[in-house]
This record gives C-alpha cells, structure tokens and sequence, in this order.
C-alpha cells in the first residue's frame, strides 16, 4: 500500500502507530481532518488478516467520522482508532491502558471512544490513562449508552423524511418496517408506537423479536420478506450493505430511513439507483448521529437535555441536506457529502482569515514599536 498517495487521495492530517510488545498493543490512530475541532471517533477492535486491512478500515472510517461530525454541526472533526487482535480472548486491563497513553501522547488531537469490538468497560480503562475518552458510563459522569439518543434523532429524521414525500411530518397510521430489534432498534419502537405508527419488524434473533412485538403490537415479518413489504419507510437498523443490487429491485417502500452505518453497499451506484426508483433516501450518517451527538455532549460536561435538543435538530439538518439534494438533482448522500465539505471549507477560510488578520494586525504592532524605538534620541 502506497500510504503517503492514500493519506493524500483521502486528505488524511495524520496516521499514528503504535506497539508495545509487553501487552500485546498493535493499534492505528488516523486523524482525517482537525479544521472543525479534535478528531473524535471510536476505537474498533477486530482480528484483521492482514495490517494492510486494519489500515484501509482506519483510513475509511475516520474520514466518515469527519463528514457526520461536520454534518451534525458539531465542533468536532473526524478520527477512528483499530486495535489489532482477537476481542473475544485479548482483552485486558493493561491492553487498553497501554492504548490510554497512546491516545494520551497526541494531546487531545484524538478523542477515543467504544466501537465494534470495544466496551464502555474497556473505555473505562483507557480513562485511567487519559482524559481524551468518551463513552463513560453515567455513573462516572459520562454519557452512557448512546442508543435511545440515536433512536431519537432517528424518530425526528423520519418525521423530516414524511414531511418531504407527504406533506405532513405525522407518523400517526405510517406503515413502518425496521430491521433489526437490537439496542437502536427497541427505543426507536417504542418512540413509533407512542407515535400511532403501524410497525413491522424482523431480527434474526427470534427471541429478541418476540419481546418487542408482543409489548409494542408489532407484525413479525420474516428477514427476507421485510424488503418487499409496500410501506412508507423502511428503517435498517442492523448490519450496513443492505441496499444493493440484490434487494433495490424488491423495495417497495417510499423512504429509507434507518439508523444502520454504511446501508448503501455502493455509496454513488446505489444512491443513484434509489434516487431513478423514486425512493426518498436518509443519508446513514446524517440521520444516525444522534449518538456522535450524545458523546460530544460529554466533552463539556455531559446534559441529557441538551443532547435530546440537539439530536431533534437531525429534523432541521436532513431537511436541508433533502432540499439541497432536490434542488441541484443528485442523490442524497452525494449531497450530504457536498454538505459537509462545505461546512468545512467555509471554518477552513475563516480560521486562515482571522490568522491573517492577526498576522497583520501583530506585523503592525511590531512596525509601530520600531517607529517609536528610532525616534527616541
Ligand atoms: P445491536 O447489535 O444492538 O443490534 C443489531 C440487531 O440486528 C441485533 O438484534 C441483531 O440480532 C440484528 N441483526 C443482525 N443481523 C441481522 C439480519 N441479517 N437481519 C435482521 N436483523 C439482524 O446494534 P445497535 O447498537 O442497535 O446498532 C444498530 C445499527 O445502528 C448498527 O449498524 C450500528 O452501527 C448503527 N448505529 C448504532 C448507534 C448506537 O447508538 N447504538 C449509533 C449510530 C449507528
């Protein structure tokens, strides 16, 4: 892999490695972009074959953490960490404090958090080494589990997503399908079930399904059938990659709207193809960040109030990403990505100019204390 080319092609700022042999610590740190603030992503531990692997899912993910960070406003850029290893039988105290003072030496740039893989336990050891953690438990101040967050701003991405197709923002009779009843899944049930929508839902784990169906009066519908249902939203909530070339043919519904990371297995190709079939798209990360939006709230002091406000703007920011896609004809995560590059170039050409403000204002300074030391006798 030609890693200065891929840094340069993906406009990476900086990948960090690091080793220590007397834990086992084999782990990237990729920061993508710092002009919106610290780099804040999460920390995924996954037993790649080959390091080549880890490195291409670390330089992915971090620049995707820039585009929803950006997206959702916040004053945070994008950065994502792997841990190389076996999650399941390498974990240790002293694995993830060895990784604490990794994030620790780059200063703040990099703010870790749980991913795939990792825990809010094993945040919780991280934390003993460095403050630059998210994703603490609340009972030691933190955030906690992001998902009814998430479950949230997806529930008023939705309501944005109905207002744009039918004219009104009601879920009240809406038929609904969700994939996947796990811990995104539930809470946004139960916000759609207060909502008076009709719901169908589907999990691999039939145990799981029978819970939330029973409690939320909900139709059970089998994995493959769910994306034939003739429903106003489809809602992936599971696994990414869903929306293919396989399933495109099969949907019937009028939107995608789901919490799911990565639901496009082709980012252009299948935007595009949603967008020829008619079917109105929620870009993945735009709608999902409601839980970016809970973490972020811990860096100042964590307020459940303030995060469930702002992840209810999702209603404000998809409606604009919705408006700005119809208005130049593209698919909707090509706008969302438009979206967020502007947001960033305009911070970019403001800091350079309050620099260059300053720089001149100091070069003044320094001229006029000059004048002044010659015309002393
Ligand atoms: P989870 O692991 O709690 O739930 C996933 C559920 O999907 C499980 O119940 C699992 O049985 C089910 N599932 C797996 N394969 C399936 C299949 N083929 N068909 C149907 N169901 C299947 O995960 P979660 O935290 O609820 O997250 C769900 C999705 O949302 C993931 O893609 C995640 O990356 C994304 N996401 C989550 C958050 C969050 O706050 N938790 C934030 C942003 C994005």
């Amino acid at each position: 892999m030609d890693i200065f080319e891929s840094l340069e092609n993906r406009g990476h700022e900086q990948v960090v490695f690091s080793s220590d042999p007397d834990t086992g610590l084999r782990a990237i740190i990729a920061i993508h972009d710092t002009t919106l603030g610290p780099a804040l992503g999460g920390c995924r531990m996954w037993n790649y074959k080959k390091e080549s692997d880890a490195l291409r899912d670390v330089l992915r993910l971090s620049k995707g953490m820039t585009y929803k960070a950006a997206v959702a406003g916040l004053d945070l850029g994008g950065g994502k960490s792997v841990i190389i290893g076996n999650s399941k039988t390498m974990k240790n105290e002293y694995l993830f404090r060895s990784f604490g003072r990794f994030v620790q030496g780059l200063g703040g740039r990099y703010i870790t958090a749980e991913d795939v893989g990792t825990s809010v336990s094993d945040m919780e050891w991280v934390r003993r080494e460095t403050k630059y953690v998210t994703g603490i438990s609340r009972a030691l101040g933190g955030s906690g589990d992001p998902s009814p967050v998430t479950a949230l701003g997806t529930f008023t991405g939705m309501k944005a997503c109905v207002k744009k197709v039918f004219g009104s923002d009601s879920l009240n009779g809406r038929k609904i399908a969700i994939q996947g009843m796990g811990h995104v899944g539930t809470y946004l049930v139960e916000l759609l079930y207060k909502a008076g929508a009709k719901l169908y839902v589907s999990d691999i784990d039939e145990d799981k399904l029978k819970s939330v169906a029973k409690k939320y009066a909900c139709k059970v519908v089998n994995n493959d059938k769910i994306y034939e249902l003739d429903v106003d939203i489809f809602a992936p909530c599971a696994m990414g990659g869903i929306i293919n070339d396989d399933t495109i043919p099969k949907l019937k519904c009028a939107i995608i709207a789901g919490a799911a990371n990565n639901q496009l297995e082709k980012e252009k190709k299948h935007g595009k193809a949603l967008l020829d079939k008619g079917i109105l798209y929620a870009p993945d990360y735009v709608i999902n960040a409601g839980g970016l939006i809970n973490v972020y709230n811990e860096l100042q002091g964590y307020n459940r109030e303030r995060a469930l406000t702002q992840a209810e703007d999702i209603y404000r920011i998809l409606t604009d990403v919705l408006d700005y896609a119809e208005k130049e004809g593209v698919p909707t995560p090509i706008a969302s990505n438009k979206y967020a590059e502007e947001r960033i170039k305009s911070i970019r050409r403001l800091k350079r100019t309050f620099i260059g403000e300053k720089k001149i204002y100091i070069e003044r300074r320094q001229d006029r204390s000059a004048d002044s030391r010659r015309k002393k006798p």
